[in-house]
């Protein structure tokens, strides 16, 4: 990926938002959502990777990270969630080659990240990059582009092409200190983008920005997958999550608790059947409860939710024929991923807990035999 390939697209800048720093990325809000062209090439591949620490104070061992497996594809943008704690950072210190799997293994376009080869390929962005504050956005670029030996002419029109890709074209000369945190993560991401990465690692790239910031910024990671680039993104964003994100994962204790799709996470498996003029009596209410649906009265109307299978789906329709009603809609139901994110973290605390008292059961067991 040439950076000549990259032609910058400055027309957009015009007429689009500001944000409340004043600035406005030069790519266009109108970039498009649709999901990745999947090249079926992979680009990150993870392999039953356990990365264990020792508490200092306690000396226990833990599993930070416990045998997960995961595939990202060429050009996707993965989103990688947990809560604090699930072993997201552990993960991408393992993809940047920082740390050393216990077992397992991670490979980045197909080679261990330590490679040197691979990490000239490779770019990580973290949630509040810092800079000195007293340089310019065009002097750190340059700086930046100085230590992956750009000879000055190839810096300086580096510069001028990220900088105007962040939308930072008319501040790139003003010092750090007078920026804003959503201006300071343009900077972040054309400094992200200095290497001309096929794989970037974005963490909490959205976090604390204005909602025209988190736009811009939103826009500008979408713009990069139109570049053929692969994002690996770890935030907490989710509606975030949900508008870029081709594919997540849900990590919740070093494991993985979910994976898939987000169109077809957030798609719930029940429909919502909305009839008018249903004569409904206590046995048909019955049955429609008894295969799991919920009914709702709300004047004329009556809603029906429910249905997880097909077979179920239309078992609800042949009921509401018998009540001699009329279909006006049946609609999947819809849940975000902020739904789907509570429900799957609840269920693995659950289990936890399951564990913790089979674990304390035995305890008890074992005592009991000594
Ligand atoms: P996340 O990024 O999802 O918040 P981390 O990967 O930072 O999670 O941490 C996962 C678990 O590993 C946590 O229990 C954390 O306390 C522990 N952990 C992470 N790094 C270290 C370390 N260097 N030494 C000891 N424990 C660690």
């Amino acid at each position: 990926m040439a950076q000549d390939e990259l032609s910058p697209s400055t027309g957009a800048q015009s007429g689009a938002a500001k944000s409340s720093d004043g600035y406005s990325g030069a790519i266009s809000s109108s970039v498009s959502s649709g999901s990745a062209p999947m090249s079926g090439e992979i680009a990150i591949e993870i392999k039953n990777l356990v990365k264990r620490y020792r508490n200092l104070i306690t000396r226990e061992w833990v599993n930070a990270v416990n045998d997960i497996s995961l595939d990202v594809h060429k050009g996707e943008i993965f989103g990688f969630l947990g809560p604090n704690g699930a072993g997201k950072t552990t993960t991408i210190k393992a993809l940047l080659g920082l740390i050393f799997p216990d077992s397992g293994d991670v490979k980045v376009l197909g080679e261990a990240p330590n490679n040197n080869a691979i990490k000239a390929k490779i770019s990580y962005l973290p949630e509040s990059p810092y800079f000195y504050e007293h340089m310019t956005a065009r002097e750190i670029i340059n700086f930046y582009a100085s230590l992956f030996g750009l000879d000055s002419r190839e810096r300086a029109k580096r510069a001028d092409y990220l900088i105007d890709l962040v939308g930072l074209a008319s501040a790139g000369n003003k010092p750090l200190r007078a920026f804003s945190k959503g201006m300071l993560q343009r900077v972040g991401i054309a400094q992200s983008l200095i290497n001309d990465p096929e794989v970037l690692f974005f963490d909490e790239p959205t976090s604390g920005l204005d909602p025209i910031a988190h736009r811009d910024i939103r826009d500008l990671i979408l713009h990069l997958r139109t570049e053929g680039r692969t994002l690996f993104l770890s935030s907490h964003q989710l509606s975030d999550v949900e508008l870029v994100c081709d594919r997540v994962s849900i990590l919740y204790r070093g494991k993985i608790r979910k994976i898939g799709r987000v169109d077809e996470l957030v798609v719930g498996g029940n429909v919502e059947i909305l009839v008018k003029g249903f004569k409904t009596t206590p046995a048909l209410a019955a049955e429609i409860t008894g295969l799991g649906a919920k009914l709702e009265q709300s004047g004329p109307d009556t809603l029906i939710i429910g249905g997880s299978d097909n077979e179920t789906k239309n078992a609800l329709i042949d009921l509401v024929r018998r009540g001699e009603a009329q279909i006006i809609a049946v609609t999947p139901t819809r849940r975000t991923l902020e739904d789907i994110f509570i429900e799957t973290i609840r269920e693995g605390e659950v289990e936890a807990g399951e564990a913790t008292k089979f674990a304390e059961a035995s305890t008890t067991e074992a005592l009991e035999v000594k």
